[in-house]
């Protein structure tokens, strides 16, 4: 099974998957954590690229090809080697991402990204896509005050989170069968077991 986490800024993704985690490993299931853009050695060279502040401003393009780049080499590294082992993989951000972010919010437009996805997973979709649903202010100021590295995009460009959040619940609408909204408003615990019960009647456990 694959498993993506997705939304916003401060949402809570990273926690909510080690979570998770957690719990199916207690409940027998072998797990892979990982997380996209990366997951393998040369995703994670390209993540760096992207995520390098002297590289500020690069098209949506570019940036769509290098996602797309690193998920074709985190795929078949590491993503479809588990799958067949039968192994479930947890992963943070995946192309409901780059449609949100380079798609959506940065205006590459939606069928871009999906024949870049159709070129490069040829059909391969997530089992289940958890997409934490939060006031884009509030997974700023979480941000904040836990002292992270600020963003790649301006903490002031309310405006740019508030488009990422509409982008992400257009995709749950777009493919409620395989997307469920967590609301990631409530305590961390709380959130969990939402996760959790979703996982569990979603993929009939
Ligand atoms: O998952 P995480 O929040 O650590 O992502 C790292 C950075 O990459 C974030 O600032 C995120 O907004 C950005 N990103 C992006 N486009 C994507 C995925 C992530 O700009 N498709």
């Amino acid at each position: 099974r694959l498993i993506t986490f997705e939304g916003g800024e401060g949402a809570g993704k990273s926690t909510q998957l080690s979570l998770l985690a957690k719990a199916l490993k207690k409940r027998g299931v072998d797990v892979v954590e990982t997380r996209e853009p990366g997951g393998s050695p040369g995703a994670e060279a390209i993540r760096a690229l992207l995520l390098d502040p002297e590289n500020k401003g690069w098209p949506a393009m570019t940036e769509a090809l290098l996602h797309f780049a690193a998920r074709c080499d985190h795929m078949s590294r590491v993503v479809e080697p588990a799958l067949a082992s039968g192994k479930w993989v947890l992963c943070d951000r995946f192309t409901d991402s780059t449609m949100a972010y380079q798609g959506v919010a940065q205006g590459l437009g939606s069928s871009v990204i999906e024949q870049l996805s159709a070129l490069t997973l040829k059909g391969r979709k997530p089992d289940l896509t958890i997409v934490l649903d939060l006031d884009p202010e509030i997974g700023l100021k979480r941000i904040s005050e836990r002292g992270d590295a600020p963003t790649r995009y301006d903490l002031m460009d309310i405006a740019f989170h508030r488009r990422l959040r509409e982008a992400f619940l257009m995709i749950v609408r777009s493919d409620p069968g395989r997307c469920v909204v967590v609301d990631a408003t409530y305590s961390e615990d709380f959130v969990a077991e939402m996760v959790s019960g979703a996982v569990t009647s979603r993929l009939e456990m």
